[in-house]
């Protein structure tokens, strides 16, 4: 989608490091991260949040979370991380294309916010 930063990494014209990419998925190391790991799963598919979910998407969910347990063996935070998505502004949504953080390398309590 035009004027979408996560589109434009996708299809390698804004620069990011990537650490995993295939067909359906891409991941790369967030700007600012907010733990020693700290990695976006984005689909190449551009929708823009977690309520542009539909059924025929569901193929799509589950290769995202497998590729985040794959990076988190790979990352060797396997021990213990978070998958999160923040869906819409109320939900602390910047980018709108949807997409899911890795966070690890450090212990987080249970207090999710
Ligand atoms: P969210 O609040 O879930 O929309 O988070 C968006 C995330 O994207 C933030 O953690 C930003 O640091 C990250 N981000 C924004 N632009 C870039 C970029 N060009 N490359 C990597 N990460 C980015
Ligand atoms: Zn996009």
């Amino acid at each position: 989608m035009k004027d979408c930063i996560f589109c434009k990494i996708v299809a390698g014209e804004a620069p990011a490091e990537v650490v995993y990419e295939d067909e359906r998925v891409l991941a790369f190391k967030d700007i600012n991260p907010l733990a020693p790991v700290h990695i976006l799963i984005v689909p190449r598919l551009h929708l823009a949040t977690l309520n542009d979910l539909q059924p025929e998407h569901k193929d799509l969910v589950s290769h995202i979370f497998k590729v985040a347990i794959e990076l988190a063996h790979k990352f060797k935070i396997d021990k213990g991380y978070r998958v999160v998505t923040n869906c819409g502004a109320d939900g602390g949504q910047i980018i709108f294309h949807l997409h899911f953080h890795l966070l690890g390398g450090k212990v987080f309590d249970h207090n999710l916010v």
